[in-house]
């Protein structure tokens, strides 16, 4: 198959390697320089904008930071949309707000091109693996034909409804894990300083209620999950400033239907903190620093 794939980056270049791999021909555009160095070494045909990707392909992939990235490659003024023919296929796996995706798809629609929304879970080492989740929003007939593709860089493709539907999956999932990673490090944090040796703590706590992601696989405090980010100085994780764009996008859609998410704003807020000390690219569980700074 021909795939075009926008958005060369972390994830991005990872995932068009495993299309790669799996013997498609790929047409790459990115605006870095050596995200598109690393992709030709992989195999990748270089373009030279979005339109020039896309005019080879039978379906699109775009992997970008936000919305507006996201908007600009699809409606721009060298955006895909222009140029696709009837019958093509666009799959969005960056984080954004849903509403975004659904203007887009309706743009598509009256072009008979199919938009759909396919945010990811499972970061840059699922990305590298072709393990990440696909949270997948469209009709059904489009998920087939999506899932196919998708099952080169995933091995969870979960049809979540309609366009949309993926990202407010998405969303929700990290509002719990932005909270819950909180969690975690308050009760680690005064374990610790109540004079519990933290490995004992984390032993209860994994075998008790307060188990979760963050407490088992990826627990704040050093050397108590292996492979941890908090086991490498939290380098090479999630870094906190995606996790501060994704509660911001969790604040914006519960502001749309009006629904209160409070622990979501003191948390945004606990990240926002972190960015602005100048953490923004650490993994979020370094978040624990902020409550024993000396220890963690
Ligand atoms: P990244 O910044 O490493 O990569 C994004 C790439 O898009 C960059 O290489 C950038 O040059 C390129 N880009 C920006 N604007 C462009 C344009 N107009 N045309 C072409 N290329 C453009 O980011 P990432 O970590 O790969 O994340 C991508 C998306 O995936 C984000 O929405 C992020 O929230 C989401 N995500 C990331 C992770 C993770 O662990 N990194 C996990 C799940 C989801």
């Amino acid at each position: 198959m021909n795939i075009a794939f926008i958005g060369l980056g972390n994830m991005g270049g990872k995932m068009a390697q495993n299309l790669l791999k799996a013997g498609h021909t790929v047409y790459g555009f990115d605006l870095s320089p050596t995200a598109i160095q690393e992709f030709q070494t992989a195999g990748g045909v270089v373009s030279t904008n979005p339109q020039d990707a896309a005019k080879h392909a039978d379906v699109v992939i775009t992997m970008l930071p936000a919305a507006k990235h996201v908007k600009d490659v699809y409606l721009g003024d060298t955006g895909i949309l222009a140029v696709l023919p009837e019958g093509g296929l666009c799959i969005d796996s960056s984080t954004i707000d849903p509403q975004t995706i659904k203007d887009i798809a309706e743009v598509g629609k009256s072009k008979n091109i199919q938009v759909c929304d396919a945010p990811v879970s499972g970061g840059t080492v699922g990305a590298q693996a072709g393990t990440l989740t696909f949270m997948v929003g469209t009709d059904e007939d489009t998920f087939n034909k999506a899932k196919n593709i998708l099952s080169h860089m995933g091995k969870n493709i979960v049809h979540c409804g309609d366009v949309g539907a993926g990202q407010i999956a998405k969303i929700c999932n990290n509002l719990i894990l932005g909270i819950s990673m909180v969690a975690v490090a308050e009760g680690m944090a005064l374990g610790a300083k109540l004079g519990i040796d933290p490995e004992a703590l984390a032993g209860v706590v994994n075998s008790s209620s307060g188990r979760c992601w963050s407490s088992d696989v990826c627990n704040p405090w050093p050397n108590i999950s292996e492979n941890a980010p908090a086991s490498r100085g939290y380098q090479g994780g999630f870094a906190t400033q995606l996790m501060l764009k994704d509660l911001g996008l969790a604040i914006e859609a519960a502001g749309q239907v009006k629904q209160p998410i409070l622990l979501g704003g003191l948390v945004q807020q606990l990240y926002q903190q972190r960015c602005l000390q100048g953490h923004a690219q650490l993994d979020f569980s370094s978040i624990i620093q902020n409550y024993l700074p000396d220890e963690a």
